[in-house]
């Protein structure tokens, strides 16, 4: 067994994570689900997700037979909402393919929808007790910095070779538990000891070998991706009122926000009276424009510029399915992103009467 095994195997006996929810299951849906929701989310928001989540859906099959837009009101305030879209497909996939039997090697989970090599990997250890090796975020951190190696985890050497210290670090011996808690001590270790700021060196079961804290490298390693500024887009959206009712629009998918719901959105510099009576045959009264929201998205940043506009013909409004006339109240719980959310809450729902209405 390697050193790095042997201590790690050890030290979760001792301090690691026993009693999350999808611990307690081999259930490959459920440990599929559960590490879905957990790519680059917290542990802690997890948890409340993953209960509704198995509560309105406890197998792969209610999954699959769900809509999609019951998919992703539970999703809402996760994020990251591709993850809920390949989730559903995903879930249709092994019902339509596999007879509703989740696939039970990393090579065949890998080829599902939104499932990662290290996804993969982790259904395949916790489900059917595999030895394959897993290599997320916190996991580069911890091998980048033990083996002290240098570069951005994100380029493809950096990455191949810390795949490769990844895999002879793996317990010869896996049986009776142990490739389960190995595996569980690397990600209770990245995320309670080797964490991204203010590692706690001096009780991480590792640190008499570890390169970058004898070379005093820690804070160095990982090498930070490189900077380049985000590129920033801005839009307009359109928080139409009739009577109590705001509209909202389902975005196509694929796309930003694919398939959740949001106010419509147009682009800066357009006439949005205009744009009201020609796309949406509706007319306005002049629009009152509210504070801008900023969104950071992986690859760019969003500003948005709300309107709030009151309608004033009634007789000729939007027919097609891709739009609602909803309560405010009522479109919180539907999928809609974090800040169209807020949007919501602060226009409408926060005390004070919205303004010009
Ligand atoms: S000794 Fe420090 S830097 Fe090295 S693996 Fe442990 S926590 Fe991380």
């Amino acid at each position: 067994m390697s050193i790095v095994s042997e201590r790690l195997i050890i030290w979760h006996g001792q301090h690691g994570r026993h009693h999350l929810p999808w611990q307690k299951s081999r259930d490959p849906y459920a440990i599929w689900l559960s590490e879905i929701m957990l790519q680059q989310t917290q542990v802690n928001t997890v948890i409340p997700y993953y209960a509704r989540f198995m509560q309105e859906f406890p197998t792969i099959d209610s999954l699959a037979q769900a809509s999609l837009d019951t998919v992703l009101s539970l999703w809402s305030g996760l994020g990251y909402y591709s993850r809920a879209r390949n989730l559903h497909i995903t879930a249709r996939e092994v019902m339509h393919y596999y007879q509703g039997q989740f696939p039970c090697t990393r090579e065949t989970i890998q080829k599902l929808p939104g499932i990662g090599r290290s996804t993969a990997a982790a259904i395949a250890v916790f489900s059917f007790g595999q030895r394959e090796a897993i290599l997320d975020g916190n996991v580069k951190r911890i091998f980048a910095r033990y083996y002290g190696i240098s570069g951005y985890p994100g380029e493809n050497k950096t990455q191949n070779l810390l795949w490769k210290k990844a895999e002879e670090s793996l317990p010869v011996h896996y049986h009776n538990g142990k490739i389960e808690a190995y595996t569980q001590a690397l990600m209770d270790l990245g995320a309670s000891v080797c964490t991204r700021h203010a590692p706690r060196c001096k009780i991480c079961p590792l640190q008499s070998e570890c390169v970058a804290l004898k070379e005093d490298r820690v804070n160095q390693v990982p090498t930070a991706k490189p900077r380049r500024p985000l590129p920033q887009k801005e839009a307009i959206f359109l928080l139409l009122m009739e009577r109590h009712n705001i509209l909202l629009e389902q975005r196509p998918s694929p796309g930003i926000w694919g398939g959740l719901w949001c106010p419509p959105e147009i682009g800066v510099g357009i006439d949005v009276i205009n744009h009201c009576q020609r796309n949406l045959n509706i007319e306005v009264k002049a629009p009152i424009k509210l504070p801008t929201l900023d969104h950071q998205f992986t690859h760019f940043k969003l500003r948005i510029h709300p309107q709030l506009l009151q309608v004033t013909s009634s007789d000729s409004l939007i027919t097609l399915s891709k739009f609602i006339w909803t309560k405010p109240m009522n479109a919180l719980a539907k999928g809609i992103p974090a800040p169209v959310r807020k949007l919501i809450k602060q226009t409408f729902l926060s005390g004070h009467s919205s303004p010009g209405i």
